[in-house]
C-alpha cells in the first residue's frame, strides 16, 4: 500500500509511511510502528468484515490469544485484518474481523499452522481461541434475550454430554474445561463471562472452550459451532413466537418454548456426538 500523499510505501493496514519489517510471501511486509508493535485496548472491537455475505447470514469472529508472535506472524495477522489487542493474561490477543461464512478463514488458519511449525507463533497453555457465532438475520438483541431465558434448557445437556465424553472433549475443543471456560449447570448465569458458552454479548453466542491446535481441528470446531447456531435458529428462535400452539399439550407459552428448547438441546447433543465421532 502506498501513502496517498507522498507515494512512499505505507503500512499495509493504515498506509502510514512505514519500514519493511518482515517478509510475507517473498515480499516485504510494510508495517507502521503501531501495527508492528502496538496493541489496542482489551475492549476494542474489530468491526471490519471479511468474505462475501452468505445467503445463510452466518458470521464468525475469533479472539485468538497467543503467547508469542514475532513480526512475521504479526504481518500475517495484519494481512488477514486481525486487530492486535492487549490482554494481561496472554501476550497478544488478536481479534479477527467479522467473517461471513467459513470459507475465507480456512486459508488463514492454514497460514497459522506454518507459522507455528516455523516457531513464529505460539499458542501456549493459558491461551484460548474464543469463537463467536452470529447471524445477520436471526441473532440480535431480541433473540439473544430469548436464548438467555432458556439458557439452561438449551446448553446444560451439551455440557453434561461433554463431561461424559471427557476423553474426547479436550481433543475436540483443544483443551479441557478451565476456570476461564468453565462447565455450566442449572444454576449458572447465562451472562457469566467465564462459562464455556456465554450469552453476554447482544449479537453473538460466545464459545470459549476452543483452543487452536491446528487448522483441521479448529475448522472442525467451527463447523460444529455453525451447526449448533443453525440448529438453534431453526428449532428454537423461529418458533419462539408461534401463534397457534396446542393448548391441550401446553399450559402456556413458556411451557411451549421450554419444550422447543429441550428439542433443540437434544439435537445439539446429537450434533456433538457426530462431531466427536470424527476424531
Ligand atoms: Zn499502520
Amino acid at each position: 500500500m502506498k501513502n496517498p500523499i507522498c507515494n512512499f510505501p505505507g503500512c499495509r493496514q493504515c498506509a502510514t509511511v512505514a519500514m519493511p519489517l518482515a517478509r510475507r510471501g517473498g515480499r516485504n511486509a510494510y508495517m507502521c510502528d503501531f501495527h508492528a508493535h502496538g496493541m489496542a485496548g482489551y475492549n476494542s472491537d474489530n468491526n471490519r468484515r471479511h468474505g462475501k455475505v452468505k445467503n445463510t447470514g452466518d458470521t464468525f469472529g475469533w479472539e485468538f490469544e497467543t503467547s508469542y508472535s514475532d513480526l512475521t506472524a504479526r504481518s500475517e495477522f495484519i494481512a488477514a485484518k486481525f486487530l492486535p489487542t492487549s490482554d494481561c493474561t496472554v501476550d497478544v490477543e488478536y481479534k479477527s474481523p467479522i467473517f461471513n461464512g467459513l470459507n475465507s478463514i480456512s486459508k488463514t488458519f492454514t497460514t497459522f499452522d506454518k507459522l507455528i511449525t516455523n516457531g513464529n507463533l505460539r499458542v501456549g497453555d493459558n491461551c484460548g481461541t474464543h469463537t463467536h457465532y452470529g447471524n445477520r438475520e436471526y441473532i440480535n438483541r431480541e433473540t439473544m434475550d430469548y436464548l438467555r431465558r432458556f439458557y439452561h434448557s438449551l446448553f446444560v445437556p451439551l455440557c453434561e454430554k461433554m463431561q461424559e465424553t471427557s476423553n474426547k472433549t479436550a481433543a475436540f475443543w483443544g483443551r479441557d474445561f478451565t476456570y476461564y471456560a468453565d462447565k455450566i449447570d442449572r444454576y449458572s448465569n447465562a451472562l457469566n463471562h467465564t462459562n464455556f458458552i456465554n450469552l453476554q454479548h447482544n449479537n453473538t453466542i460466545e464459545f470459549r472452550l476452543c483452543k487452536y491446535q491446528n487448522a483441521e481441528q479448529m475448522m472442525r470446531v467451527a463447523r460444529f459451532i455453525k451447526a449448533v447456531g443453525n440448529c438453534i435458529i431453526e428449532n428454537f428462535i423461529k418458533h419462539f413466537n408461534d401463534t397457534e400452539i396446542d393448548t391441550r399439550r401446553y399450559k402456556n407459552m413458556t411451557e411451549y418454548r421450554k419444550h422447543k428448547a429441550q428439542i433443540t438441546a437434544n439435537k445439539i447433543v446429537k450434533l456433538y456426538e457426530k462431531a466427536i465421532a470424527e476424531i
